[in-house]
């Protein structure tokens, strides 16, 4: 078991790493590839599973962010419309073109977004997924046979990518590990250790599962723990001001009927100013998002009423099929890492770097990097390593992540198929049913998911809870939590006999999973 390998070495051996990367998101299994292409001794440590926190609960679109082309903002457009262009040609099997339609009604909105999106396109260059193009009433009713019929007048047509996020993170930790990284998940990090001149120089953690705690030793410790970087930071000085002010963005799973066809729609102006998409997503809609600031950093944030209410509500508004809360198959919270605004600049022991998102070094040498969008991941990973090395002195290397092709890549995925996600992975996953084929039986009659998928997610891709195999690597949670409610026991026990556990550990596994669960019902 690779996790288990990872946390021997790291326990036994006192060798010094060059970087220590805290956090299993985006950002951080961004900067564990990137580290590791350049052939420094890198480890990852995740407190709970990759894509747990906000890399799993996203919108799941890889865009160069039409709303940052309304505000102005062409420089971070122009880097996530090619960041967009990197993602699909290195992960096609979980990063595809999606089309898009701005419904009009009203006489300007066709002439105005045809404008704003054709630029849209072209600052795309030759990264371009499509053209973007007026369209008529007729076009806009065949592509969204559901769509508000009264006074539409017709559309615009864009395209841009949509992914599957928490198992692109899985894929990069794989990515990282085929790279020569050590990347273990459950595995929180419990202080900061610091040499004699007070410069951070390693970290001491605990492996939640096995209870082990352990020290390592690190020429760089990375902070990228997205809303939680505070916590981090805090225990490298314990007065600093918070960096991090979250951000509630709430999503909410649907039938794909609401929609009726394969095109997605983006609203460009909702009642309360933001942006709102309906997209399909392994057969289903995922309608979202919203903007609330939180004041509690989760890893199981929770929607609001009025959160539900007013993406029901939009979607109403545009859908003739209305969906209703009876409707609604999984809801889902996540946080942003925002910005939160400085009390007094001037006191603070922090170098700011950039503005996208928040890359900053501490005296004590503890580089923080959060903020910025999924799509953008391999920028901010490149930047935060720069920096890394820059301070520590260290010979820059050659970043290639640009060119880096992610676990599981296939030249011609047929996204037409649930299974397109194990990409390269699949032959060997159809090749344990053949070989146990006791391992084909589905978890649950109405669904295709099998036992083998279980088996796979535990022994190649640290798998550890049912809530690892059931939200982040079949994703059946985000497609009806219900149905992975009645999943849960078939799961424990197929893990229990990989991993080697009792039947109590099962009814503790089902028993949390089913709290976990609750959260995701309306
Ligand atoms: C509602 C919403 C929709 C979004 N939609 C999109 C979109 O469609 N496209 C797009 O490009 N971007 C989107 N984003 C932005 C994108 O999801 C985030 O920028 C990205 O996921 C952040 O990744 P991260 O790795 O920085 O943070 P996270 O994913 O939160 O990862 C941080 C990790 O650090 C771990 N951690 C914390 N403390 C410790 C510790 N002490 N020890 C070890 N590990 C620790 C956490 O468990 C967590 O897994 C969206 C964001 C939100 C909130």
């Amino acid at each position: 078991m690779e996790r288990e390998g990872f946390l021997k070495k790291m326990t036994e051996s006192n060798e010094e790493w060059d970087f220590i990367i805290i956090g299993g998101g985006a950002t951080g299994l961004g900067i564990a590839i990137d580290a590791a292409n350049r052939g420094f001794r890198t480890v990852l440590l995740e407190q709970s599973d990759f894509a747990k926190a906000t890399s799993g609960r996203s919108t799941k679109l890889v865009h160069g962010g039409v709303r940052y082309l309304q505000k102005g903002d062409i420089g971070l457009v122009v880097e996530a419309l090619r960041e967009r262009g990197f993602m699909l040609k290195n992960a096609p099997h979980l990063v595809k073109s999606q089309r898009f339609i701005i419904a009009g009604y009203r006489w300007w909105e066709k002439p105005f977004y045809s404008i704003g999106l054709t630029l849209y396109d072209l600052l795309s260059g030759s990264m371009s997924l499509g053209r973007s193009k007026p369209v008529s009433k007729k076009e806009v009713i065949r592509r969204i046979p559901q769509i508000e019929k009264r006074n539409l007048r017709g559309g615009v047509q864009y395209f841009d990518g949509q992914f599957d996020d928490a198992r692109m993170a899985v894929n990069m930790m794989q990515t990282a590990i085929d790279k020569g990284a050590s990347v273990v998940n459950h595995t929180a990090v419990t202080a900061l250790t610091k040499d004699s001149d007070g410069r951070v120089a390693g970290v001491r953690a605990s492996d939640t599962i096995g209870g082990v705690e352990f020290k390592l030793r690190g020429r760089s410790v990375i902070n990228a723990t997205g809303i939680f970087a505070d916590s981090i930071i805090r225990m490298d000085n314990p007065d600093e001001q918070p960096l991090v002010m979250p951000s509630q963005g709430v999503h909410l799973v649907v039938d794909r009927s609401f929609l009726g066809g394969d095109d997605a729609i983006m609203v460009p102006k909702t009642s309360d100013g933001r942006v709102m998409f309906g997209v399909p997503w392994h057969g289903r809609v995922i309608l979202g998002t919203t903007d609330v600031p939180v004041k509690e950093f989760m890893l199981e944030p929770r929607a609001l009423e009025e959160e539900v209410d007013f993406i029901l509500e939009t979607a109403g508004r545009y859908l003739e099929k209305k969906p209703e809360r009876k409707d609604v198959l999984c809801v889902f919270a996540g946080l942003r890492p925002l910005a939160a605004p400085k009390k007094n600049s001037g006191a603070a022991k922090t170098k700011e770097i950039s503005r996208r998102h928040k890359l900053i070094i501490s005296e004590s040498g503890l580089v923080t990097i959060t903020g910025g969008k999924w799509t953008t991941y391999r920028q901010m990973a490149k930047e935060t390593l720069d920096l890394a090395l820059k301070a520590n002195g260290m010979e820059p290397g050659v970043c290639n992540t640009s060119t880096q092709r992610i676990h599981g890549y296939v030249s011609n995925p047929d996204h037409s198929k649930r299974t397109h996600i194990y990409g390269s992975d699949l032959p060997e996953i159809m090749k344990l049913m053949t070989e146990n084929p006791e391992y084909a039986e589905k978890l649950d009659e109405r669904f295709d998911f099998t036992v083998a998928e279980v088996v796979w997610a535990v022994r190649k891709e640290m798998a550890r809870t049912i809530d690892d195999v059931l939200a982040r690597r079949l994703r059946i949670l985000y497609l009806d939590a219900r149905a992975s409610v009645s999943m849960a026991p078939k799961v424990a026990s197929v893990m229990a006999a990989e991993l080697n556990r009792d039947i109590e550990w099962e009814i503790q596994q089902v028993s949390e999973y089913n709290a976990i669960a609750s959260g995701y019902l309306l």
